[in-house]
């Protein structure tokens, strides 16, 4: 499967952080000097506008909130693994993240696999030397 054209730029400083952490298959956040973790990254905090923040580590399961199978790629490069979904997952640290579900054998997922209020839990894929991309299995490991 060709990956270019749909992967992030691990070097922009808002970022940046959050995937060193994933190439050390580490799941991380920002959070803020009031305890608020915020998710996507940003320069303020949405709950108390705070602009200092760390970067934290995630426990790495969420629920699944909401989902979509896709049956079209959204993009050439994930043609092989229609249908896929991705989810809107609910974080206990209080965040959500939209996240591709794999199966457990890492191939993509299929309609109905997963359902909402399942729990799911992140994994780490290196597609490349830079870049290790966060994905999502069904279940606790
Ligand atoms: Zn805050």
């Amino acid at each position: 499967m060709s990956t270019t054209g749909y992967l992030p730029d691990v070097d922009d400083p808002l970022t940046a952080p959050f995937w060193a952490a994933a190439r050390e298959h580490r799941l991380v956040a920002q959070r803020c000097v009031n305890g608020h973790f915020r998710w996507t990254p940003s320069e303020l905090c949405p709950d108390c506008l705070a602009p200092e923040a760390t970067w934290e580590p995630l426990r790495g399961e969420a629920t699944v909130w909401s989902l979509a199978v896709y049956h079209r790629a959204m993009h050439p490069a994930f043609a092989g693994r229609v249908p896929y979904t991705v989810a809107m997952l609910e974080l206990p640290e209080g965040i959500r993240m939209l996240g591709t579900i794999e199966t457990s054998t890492g191939d993509a997922d299929r309609d109905g696999e997963v359902r909402i209020g399942d729990i799911v839990t992140a994994t780490f894929d290196a597609v490349t030397d830079d870049v290790t991309l966060v994905r999502w299995r069904a279940g606790v490991e």
